[in-house]
């Protein structure tokens, strides 16, 4: 570290922000990420009725059907597409994924951790052959191609780690019975998608939809549901139940899941979902996150220190923002001092390992507090030049 870079860390870390030029709610994770007041409010005028009771009455089953029926508006399903889910989160869908939705050989695109993790999964399971990866370096966009020997492609619609989205769109000259499996943890409901494209668009709730974890749901297309009822069917598989995506059909269905989820996280979501839709549904999150992301990225090219992560402007997501900071300026100085002051979980991806601000911007981040967060980095870039 050169020594102009030590001094103007200590100088950072010794700012104070003024209180009036804070934003209204610091949190800008990219998951968990803030979960609006009103949620909480919600949750909190239901902490008798719904909050410590029975999963399988009406009451908590009525919020899996708020979230199934919201999902169902929200995404626009067409005719035969299901909105399922289970317990574990996005990382357990993987393994759903593995027992009973690929084949026998996927094809994976790798573009940073979470792309990674899930080819990691595919190449572990012994009943399937090794995935083809398609890898592109960290913030760069990989392109899926179509292969005669694989039996599904998947990708993340936006990786979380690098703040890369990939256009969801079946790989031309792809088969109908090739399956298309999209990781949408960050993206669903805060960018627009055609869900046609897909065969299973899986998501989590602590990310665009500022709920709690612990869930995994899956919007499924016809093929998908064959597929999953003929690998079940298949008595030579070993389908752990709790990694069964049949059961979780099943269940889902009856508006309930297989085994005890987090209440909490149900009505924080319910809440959430309508509340997107009364605002315009995704059209609207849409077109909040591109001008929320827009701020940063015309902030980014007004800035010398910063630098987009992502080269190609047309790859960079619109939920996650990575920015570069320049060597001379250490970015833990800047994290640091904002935490203090209540601004959380700008830090970039642990694993990155760079000199970087990641920003989230899902839709329940509004512009205000978004011009407020740059008025905040002006402030200390400039007090500490
Ligand atoms: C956060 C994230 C995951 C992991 O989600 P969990 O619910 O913690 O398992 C997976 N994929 C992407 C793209 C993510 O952003």
């Amino acid at each position: 570290m050169s020594d102009a870079r030590t001094a103007r860390a200590d100088t950072i870390r010794g700012l104070s922000i003024p209180q009036e030029m804070l934003p209204g709610d610091g949190r800008f994770g990219s998951g968990p990420s803030r979960i609006r007041d009103a949620q909480m409010e919600a949750l909190s005028s239901v902490s008798r009725t719904v909050m410590g009771t029975s999963h399988r009455q009406a009451p908590v089953k009525q919020y899996v059907g708020r979230i199934r029926a919201g999902l169902r508006e929200l995404f626009s399903l067409p005719e035969g597409y299901e909105v399922v889910l289970g317990n574990g989160g996005s990382t357990a869908f993987w393994g759903v994924a593995a027992c009973g939705l690929v084949e026998q050989r996927a094809q994976n695109l790798v573009l940073g951790e979470f792309s990674q993790k899930f080819a990691a999964e595919l190449t572990a399971a012994p009943h399937l052959r090794e995935p083809e990866v398609v890898a592109a370096t960290p913030g760069a966009l990989p392109v899926p191609v179509a292969r005669d020997d694989v039996d599904a492609y998947a990708w993340p619609h936006n990786e979380t780690s690098t703040g890369v989205m990939v256009p969801v769109q079946r790989p031309e000259g792809a088969r109908p019975d090739q399956l298309v499996l999209v990781d949408a943890t960050s993206a669903a409901g805060g960018a627009m998608v055609d869900i046609t494209q897909t065969d299973a668009y899986y998501f989590a709730p602590q990310k665009a939809f500022a709920s709690d974890g612990g869930l995994w749901l899956s919007i499924l297309s016809p093929a998908a549901i064959e597929r999953a009822e003929r690998l079940a069917a298949d008595t030579s598989r070993w389908i752990p139940s709790f990694l069964s995506l049949t059961s979780a059909i099943d269940n889902s269905r009856k508006d309930q899941t297989l085994n005890t989820p987090a209440v909490a996280t149900l009505v924080l979501m319910a809440e959430q979902i309508e509340w997107m839709l009364e605002q315009g549904g995704l059209t609207w999150a849409d077109s909040r996150t591109r001008t929320t992301s827009g701020m940063l990225q015309d902030w980014a090219a007004r800035r010398d220190e910063i630098t987009p992560f992502v080269t190609d402007p047309g790859a960079r997501s619109q939920v996650v923002t990575t920015l570069d900071v320049d060597d001379e300026i250490d970015a833990t100085a800047l994290t640091t001092v904002l935490r203090q002051h209540g601004v959380v979980d700008v830090e970039p991806y642990r694993k990155l390992g760079r000199n970087q601000l990641r920003i989230a911007t899902f839709p329940a981040v509004g512009e205000e507090d978004v011009a407020a967060l740059i008025a905040v980095l002006d402030h200390l870039l400039d007090q500490s030049a």
